[in-house]
């Protein structure tokens, strides 16, 4: 066996681990949501009235009535403390990726020292963590850094069990002391609102009188990498950035395509089936499963539920996959593209919305009422990305996600929408005011026959398409694996909402003229068609020919990087669109920019950081110890008469130089501080700072190759990627 000790050690570690039993799998219906307070608890814990308003706040999105807190904490005390719990914590979305959570016990101690357990609907509904430490983008000076949390009764509270006790955990929003939001579920529950009210005024003026409240729904498949923590903790970049900054190919990557939906190794599904029962009992409803294009990488997809419920349970889905995976002696790379050359990992975010009385309403329906109301929803939604496009890449705008998108393995980073064939057809038929035409009757016609069936047929998937209708929601599928759903989907309600209330203003207008329905719904779908079809696109995403027509005959923007991407928050047309939907003020806009901007050159500024010090401290060493084997020996040799060839020790030293100088380039470059303004800094991240680290990692990379596997420090990707 060769490698340096440490990856020996890591090896025979990893060969001799015992396996880890999965032991008998828990009966569904005995484990399934028996840690979520849910409805049915609040209806077996609750007075009568009071369960019967909170239903009306989470079913139907009505005002909590304040006074019935102290009753649902009590009861939602009470079933924690049975659980084990006696920490409770308000958990929140800060504007990171991340998860923040401030646990408090229930503890409450007497005058005469003893010591009850007490939680009161005060402290249920509202919590005060010291908010100076979670980024705000400017909106509250330091001196005033208070920040509160809000109960969100829209999504359940549970209580989070870990070997180190329990703990009851309530959803919330974080807010500063001037009502501002400063996190993702505050914008989100608004642009639902935003969303159904645009939503009920469209499916009014289609003639329903009976319009239950809209909701969003979303279901979100996670893809993840895997590597065995004996590798991982050896990878200073893994460790620290997520992903590995050096590593030279394997011989076998994933040309074969033979890990893609092949059986799950042994090891990997006993983790799986403990992260599934850890989600079961969160009421999370895990339902997918399968190994995933690159080696070491997989996949896992819970059934779709509301929005906001959706990105609360997405969140906590990738936390146990995190601590689950230490457990079972993994590192869990949620990173988009941990492994140069290798397929990187996306979430694809699919979402519909739709109400109780009227269904999905991105669902074509099987008559011809619900055709058109599902086309007029449609074409809400292409208009939506054709106005604000460069928004939506805004929205999964990060410097990781920035490796992944366009790579030809990933949706490029322009936006476009993919409709299928047929789809597609139909819609060109409106824009081109063929609606009677005999030879598509039967597809047209919407005052007699029906759409047919539009299939989602396999064939017909586009997976070179950002955004795509998949037979009865949206799937965007440029959504990065490490980001928090909530901003993608607070861009597409809110363009919705601000499209529905443009069709809303058109068809009124085409009514009042005193046209039909059907043949106003048609000439308002006409002017979207004629206004914003050219976002249409069917075809290949990857190739060079969209990439230049996209841009070039039809005006969309390619937003390469996060540096692009991001100034469209400031674009006047999208503050516009936030402050009249009500989703986002100018402020918490502003504040977002700077934060998402603070981020990407942070993490880069990081990364670059550690390319540094890897080089300096293990490959650079790495590459003299070689040499002076090297040279020892071309000695040696000569002096008993014998010469060597030259050229292996002439190689190494180039590239030894090489990697120093060019080390030294970036260590200088990062220095730098002066910048006229915030775009300005995150562009010298993406086009100065970015390549010097990957000329830094071009020469480590060839020393890699030369270098004898048993000096070499890092683990590497045959490694990383094969064993486990
Ligand atoms: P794919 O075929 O793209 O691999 P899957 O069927 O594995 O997708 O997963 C698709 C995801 O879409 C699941 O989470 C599923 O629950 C979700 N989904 C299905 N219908 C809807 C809908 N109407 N709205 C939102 N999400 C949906
Ligand atoms: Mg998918």
């Amino acid at each position: 066996m060769t490698g340096n000790h440490a990856r020996v050690q890591a090896v025979q570690q990893i060969t001799n681990r015992a396996p880890m039993q999965c032991g008998d799998a828990p009966k569904l219906d005995e484990i399934w949501a028996t840690n979520v307070f849910n409805i049915s608890k609040m209806q077996a814990s609750l007075p009568k009235n009071i369960f019967k308003s909170i239903k009306k706040t989470i079913t139907a999105g009505e005002k909590l009535d304040p006074s019935y807190a102290d009753a649902v904490a009590t009861a939602m005390r009470d079933w924690a403390m049975s659980k084990g719990a006696l920490y409770y914590a308000h958990v929140f979305y800060p504007m990171t990726n991340q998860t923040a959570e401030k646990h408090d016990g229930f503890i409450s101690v007497q005058g005469d020292g003893s010591a009850i357990s007490e939680f009161s609907g005060k402290v249920l509904v509202q919590g005060e963590p010291d908010g100076s430490s979670f980024p705000n983008g400017g909106i509250r000076d330091t001196f005033e850094a208070r920040g509160y949390t809000a109960w969100d009764v829209t999504s359940p509270a549970y209580v989070m069990e870990t070997d180190n006790g329990v703990t009851l955990c309530i959803p919330t929003v974080f807010v500063s002391w001037t009502g501002e939001a400063l996190d993702k579920k505050v914008p989100l529950l608004r642009s639902i609102e935003a969303m159904a009210t645009a939503a009920d005024k469209v499916l009014k003026l289609l003639g329903h009188t009976d319009v239950a409240h809209v909701n969003s729904g979303c279901g979100c498949e996670q893809e993840y990498f895997l590597v065995d923590s004996n590798f991982a903790h050896q990878r200073p970049d893994l460790l620290l950035a997520g992903r590995t900054l050096f590593g030279k190919s394997p011989a076998k990557g994933q040309q074969f395509d033979d890990h893609y939906f092949g059986a799950i190794p042994e090891r990997v599904q006993v983790f799986m089936q403990d992260v599934e029962a850890q989600m079961y009992k969160l009421g999370i409803p895990a339902k997918t499963r399968h190994n995933e294009v690159a080696p070491g990488q997989f996949e896992i997809a819970p059934y779709f539920e509301a929005a906001n419920v959706a990105s609360d349970h997405q969140q906590l889905t990738m936390t146990i996959l995190r601590n689950t995976a230490k457990k079972h002696g993994f590192m869990c790379l949620l990173h988009e593209k941990p492994f140069a050359g290798i397929n990187g990992s996306g979430k694809h975010v699919n979402w519909s919305v739709g109400n109780a009385t009227q269904g999905n309403l991105l669902d074509p329906g099987d008559s011809p009422h619900e055709n058109a109301q599902f086309l007029v929803f449609c074409g809400a939604v292409i208009r939506g990305v054709h106005l604000y496009g460069p928004l939506m890449r805004a929205a999964i705008a990060t410097a990781s996600n920035d490796h992944r998108l366009g790579a030809n393995e990933a949706p490029p980073a322009i936006m476009s929408v993919y409709l299928g064939t047929q789809l597609e057809e139909v819609f060109s038929q409106i824009k081109q005011g063929s609606v009677s035409d005999s030879s598509h009757k039967g597809v047209m016609d919407l005052g007699v026959p029906v759409l047919p069936a539009l299939t989602k047929d396999a064939g017909d998937r586009n997976r070179t398409s950002p955004f795509a209708f998949t037979g009865n929601r949206f799937e965007f599928r440029a959504v990065g694996s490490n980001q928090s759903v909530s901003g993608p989907l607070i861009v597409l309600n809110t363009m919705l909402a601000d499209s529905l209330t443009w069709v809303a203003e058109k068809l009124e207008g085409e009514l009042a003229k005193g046209l039909e329905l059907n043949t106003a719904i048609i000439t308002v779908l006409k002017e979207v068609m004629e206004k914003h079809g050219d976002v249409v696109f069917g075809g290949n995403g990857y190739s060079e020919e969209w990439h230049k027509m996209a841009v070039e005959e039809r005006g969309l923007k390619n937003l390469p990087t996060t540096a692009d991407a991001l100034p469209y928050l400031k674009d006047a047309a999208v503050e516009e669109l936030f402050k009249s939907t009500g989703v986002l003020t100018p402020v918490e806009l502003e504040s977002r920019f700077e934060v998402y901007a603070e981020q990407y050159i942070l993490s880069i500024e990081v990364e670059a950081n550690l390319v540094v010090s890897v080089a300096k401290t293990m490959i650079y060493p790495a590459a003299l110890e070689y040499l002076s084997k090297l040279s020892s020996t071309i000695s040696a040799l000569s002096g008993m008469g014998i010469t060597l060839e030259k050229s292996s020790a002439e190689t190494v030293a180039s590239l030894t130089n090489s990697l120093v100088e060019a080390t030294d380039k970036l260590a200088a470059a990062v220095e730098k501080e002066d910048f006229a303004s915030t775009e300005e800094h995150m562009q010298y991240f993406a086009t100065t700072i970015r390549p010097l680290m990957d000329g830094v990692r071009e020469y480590a990379d060839a020393l890699e190759a030369v270098i004898p596997d048993e000096l070499w420090p890092l683990p590497t990707y045959q490694e990383m990627l094969f064993i486990k």
